[in-house]
């Protein structure tokens, strides 16, 4: 039995991982905790509530108190920190709360651990860990910052990708991506708490030989992911019939991961990979976002089209469906041009690749958030009540 403390496990990454690490390892015990902040939702994980396959805790993971209580009354053997202030928009308004939780959170976490997972000491003096403690922190190819956007082309990849990944060449806005061993370049305020949370994780491994691995992923999609966030936002726009506000000219350059592989590759590091070591994740799916939206309206209306209940529906505003939509606007302050991430190592040494193609994964994506209007709905109440 392995037992795992699963932090922001009510976020959008965090459900989803919950449900994917179930259905994989039948020898998990699962706590949750999470705040609830705006983004978290308890209806993401309330099944698996009800039916006791999780327990799960309300609470801030800078509360020391509270934290210590759960390593006090639980053997924890692996703690996965999505417990994040995860948006940009909103950490260029108020930068304080995202360093709280995505630096001043994380050092907590690692404080508490090393304090709980530690048995003695080594001849060298560093503390020594019981076995198979692990700590993921799981951050975001922002850390790097951003880079040159060029033409779109196509890039071959060399016989051991084409082998691994099944497919001969990626499409890309420039030659460069971001390694591992990349420059740490953050420009916004979320990008640089979550490079400073990194770094203390990273200095836990080399004062104290803590058992960290960190993970920074690429742009997700899929169900459950809170509407402010590019595709959830454009597909809710369009189902309301409302204006789709684009920053700049939109031709801001993400890499996409369906939100199921990324869960995976993180389930692969926890076991296999190396401690004090950095895993990038990624799609290998460079797309702008007027590149999105322009795919989301026509996907949409799609739908809409091919299935009898979602015609009648829409009916009032299918014939507004279309690209007058959309609207640019003012470029979000320092915005970043382009993502692309090398994820070859995970790749290679872990035999990791993204298994949902985007065709599909956005398809999933739609119908999902057609099928759980409620779900947006439930947002909406929680949130309102969360402000009176
Ligand atoms: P999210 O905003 O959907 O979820 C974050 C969760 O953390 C919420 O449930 C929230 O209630 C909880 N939370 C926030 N502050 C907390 C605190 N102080 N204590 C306890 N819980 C707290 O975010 P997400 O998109 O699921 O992202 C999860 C992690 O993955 C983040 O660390 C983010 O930086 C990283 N990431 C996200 C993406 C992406 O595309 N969404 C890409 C790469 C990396």
């Amino acid at each position: 039995m392995t037992n795992y403390l699963i932090t922001g496990g009510a976020g959008f990454i965090g459900s989803n991982f919950v449900k994917i690490l179930l259905e994989n390892d039948e020898n998990s015990r699962i706590i949750v905790l999470d705040k609830l902040t705006y983004a978290g939702n308890l209806k993401n994980i309330e099944t698996e509530i009800k039916e006791k396959k999780i327990q799960f805790v309300l609470g801030d993971i800078c509360d020391e108190i509270l934290v210590e209580k759960i390593f006090l009354e639980n053997e924890i053997d692996i703690v996965i920190n999505f417990a994040a202030e995860s948006h940009v928009d909103k950490s260029i308004e108020n930068p304080r709360i995202f360093v709280n939780t995505n630096t001043i959170g994380v050092q907590n976490l690692l404080e508490i651990m090393k304090k709980y997972w530690s048995i003695g000491k080594d001849e060298e003096g560093y503390p020594v860990y019981k076995k198979n403690k692990r700590f993921i922190q799981i951050s975001t190819d922002e850390v790097y910052g951003s880079l040159e956007l060029g033409e779109k082309q196509g890039i071959k990849l060399d016989e051991n990708m084409k082998e691994l990944l099944g497919r001969e060449s990626i499409i890309s806005y420039g030659s460069d991506s971001f390694e591992e061993k990349s420059l740490l370049n953050p420009n916004s305020p979320y990008s640089a708490s979550k490079t400073s949370g990194d770094l203390i994780a990273l200095s836990y491994f080399k004062t104290y030989k803590f058992p960290v691995m960190i993970t920074r992923c690429s742009n997700n999609y899929g169900p459950y992911q809170f509407p402010e966030k590019l595709i959830p936002l454009t597909i809710q726009k369009i189902l309301t019939g409302k204006e789709i506000e684009i920053y700049g000219d939109g031709k801001n350059v993400r890499d996409w991961l369906y939100v199921d592989d990324h869960c995976k590759g993180i389930i692969k590091i926890s076991k296999y990979g190396k401690l004090g070591e950095i895993y990038n994740i990624g799609g290998f799916n460079e797309i702008s976002n007027i590149e999105i939206v322009s795919i989301l309206i026509k996907k949409v209306r799609d739908i809409i089209l091919e299935k009898r209940e979602y015609t009648d529906k829409y009916e009032g505003i299918i014939d507004k469906i279309n690209s007058n939509l959309i609207v640019y606007v003012q470029d979000r302050l320092g915005h970043d041009r382009r993502y692309s991430i090398n994820s070859s190592k995970i790749v290679k040494e872990l035999q990791w690749k993204p298994e949902m193609d985007f065709e599909n994964g956005i398809r999933k994506t739609i119908l999902w958030y057609l099928e759980n209007q409620n779900w947006i709905e439930s947002l909406e109440e929680k949130n309102d009540k969360f402000k009176k």
